[in-house]
């Protein structure tokens, strides 16, 4: 089989395997070949990742910050080195084209494990003179940490979550998503080779089961997951019955809003980007795209135009721009919002079908117009490669109606007024936003969410607190003063 790995799971530095595990068939998307047969987890297997983790986590928390660095930043080398590689596997387990997986999925991995390599040694502690007396802090690891990873950026998320976790300190078990479960065991692969001691990051295959079970054990200090709303609710719960940190990097219906004054280019580009790169399964994507009135015809006629040039394919065909969605699910999921768009009474402008093909997985850019906010489209996350377009009038019906919504993921605005794009990216209610720009999420950034779009932040230094906790020290210097 073309990506069979050496074992199912990585625990305690190598391949692991008990067949007693139900079978998961990995598909590549472009063709619909099985190309790996893997098996989930038993309850042996998760009890030996949880007792290596455990053990080698006092060890590596013990070590000089710079040393913990010096093997992250050796790990991210070696991606580098091996970036070809890399992203065909990537292409092969998610469908996404080969142009996309070469920039974005592992070289962005790497980017996090040489961003927090760096920032491990420069944390530390305060002192807090009391006038005599002293307190001084330690900001240290959790200990072992689970990481949970949805199917879309599956080394991506592996990556972001193990880079801050180790970098302070922790251990990380991580459990890819059953769809996407090929990319976390290179990585763990790679930091053994990269000098991490065995133990420290134990990858474990299986459906939603397997992470469950994992975020109960009494050895888990935090869970940190990338996935639904309705999982997140799921994975909070149960983790709140241990009083767990918790990471939760959940979807989103992000407004991006384009004025009547923005670049028309610029502002077609970056609907684009925000609805069809990796097929539209992306969590921060801005798929209500509000447009001023003023530039709205113009923004659908040459939306039209470009997203028609958009060329659909084979993943692994360097010309491809767009793959197929990452399963029969998803395609099942989009192509019914597809109709009920329709029925709903939004209007197509562009897409809706199959693509050339008509076969496999793929679903064409689509654009529906006159969507209006009670529709479906304007309300649930579809992730797919369908975008609705609303249109409004003022600056304050605007920001009114994109913040009415659960979700709080992400937040765009294009306009050449530098102070009215201030002033509306400050009144949206969204974790993580961009003005003139979308979808950029350099490691430098904290990402995430607010309202149901999550708790907690990735990257950025914001991410080292959710991977430590503080603890105080009150330093007696003088005679103690007792009333008795
Ligand atoms: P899911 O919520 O279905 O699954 C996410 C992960 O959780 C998978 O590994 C899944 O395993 C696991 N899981 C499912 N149920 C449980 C449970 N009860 N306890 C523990 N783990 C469980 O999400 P998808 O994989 O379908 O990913 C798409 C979603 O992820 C979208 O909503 C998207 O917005 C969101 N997302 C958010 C991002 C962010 O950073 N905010 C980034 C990327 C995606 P399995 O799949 O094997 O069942």
């Amino acid at each position: 089989m073309k990506a069979q790995p050496k074992g199912s799971h990585f625990i305690d530095g190598s391949y692991a395997e008990d067949a007693a595990g139900a079978v998961i068939e990995v598909v590549y998307p472009g063709t619909g070949e099985v190309i790996a047969r893997l098996h989930e987890a038993t309850p042996a297997l998760v009890e030996r990742a949880l007792a290596s983790a455990a053990r080698a986590q006092k060890a590596w928390a013990a070590l000089r910050p710079v040393e913990r660095g010096r093997i992250l930043n050796r790990a991210a080398a070696l991606i580098r080195a091996r970036g070809e590689a890399l992203a065909q596997l990537e292409t092969l387990d998610t469908g996404k084209p080969i142009q996309e997986t070469r920039v974005a999925d592992w070289p962005s991995g790497a980017d996090a494990l040489e961003y927090f390599a760096g920032l491990a040694p420069t944390v530390t502690g305060e002192t807090i003179p009391l006038g005599g007396d002293m307190v001084y802090t330690i900001r240290e690891a959790l200990g072992v940490c689970v990481g949970i990873g949805a199917w879309n950026y599956p080394s991506q998320i592996a990556c972001w979550k193990s880079a801050p976790a180790l970098a302070m300190g922790n251990a990380m078990i991580f459990k890819p998503s059953e769809v996407t479960p090929l990319g976390a065991l290179k990585l763990a692969e790679i930091f053994i080779e990269a000098g991490l001691p065995p133990g420290l990051f134990n990858v474990l295959q299986g459906r939603g089961a397997v992470g469950a079970g994992l975020i109960s054990d009494p050895r888990v200090a935090k869970v940190s997951l990338t996935g639904s709303v309705a999982t997140g609710q799921k994975v909070y719960a149960r983790a709140a019955e241990g009083l767990r940190h918790v990471t939760m990097e959940l979807g989103g219906k992000s407004p991006l809003i384009l004025f009547d004054d923005a670049s028309l280019e610029d502002a077609v580009g970056a609907a684009m980007l925000a609805n069809f790169y990796s097929a539209g399964q992306v969590c921060s994507n801005g798929t209500r795209v509000f447009v001023q009135k003023g530039l709205k015809e113009r923004f659908l006629a040459r939306l039209k135009e470009r997203a028609e040039k958009i060329v659909l394919g084979d993943p692994q065909d360097e010309g491809t721009q767009m793959g197929p969605l990452v399963s029969a699910l998803q395609l099942e999921k989009v192509t019914g919002f597809i109709a009920r768009a329709k029925a709903e009474g939004a209007r197509l402008v562009t897409g809706g079908g199959r693509g050339p093909q008509n076969d496999g997985w793929f679903v064409e850019p689509t654009v529906f117009a006159d969507v209006t906010d009670h529709m479906e489209l304007a309300r649930e996350e579809v992730f797919g490669p369908v975008m609705a377009v609303l249109d409004f009038d003022s600056e304050e019906e605007v920001i009114a109606r994109a913040n009415a919504s659960d979700f709080g993921l992400a937040a765009g605005v294009f306009t050449r007024d530098i102070a009215r794009a201030h002033r509306v990216i400050g009144q949206l209610e969204a974790g993580t936003c961009w003005i003139n720009a979308y979808n950029l999420t350099p490691v430098e950034a904290p990402f995430g969410g607010v309202k149901l779009s999550g708790v907690g932040r990735e990257n950025g230094h914001a991410a080292i607190e959710h991977y430590s906790q503080v603890r105080s020290v009150y330093l007696g210097l003088s005679p103690v003063d007792a009333p008795y």
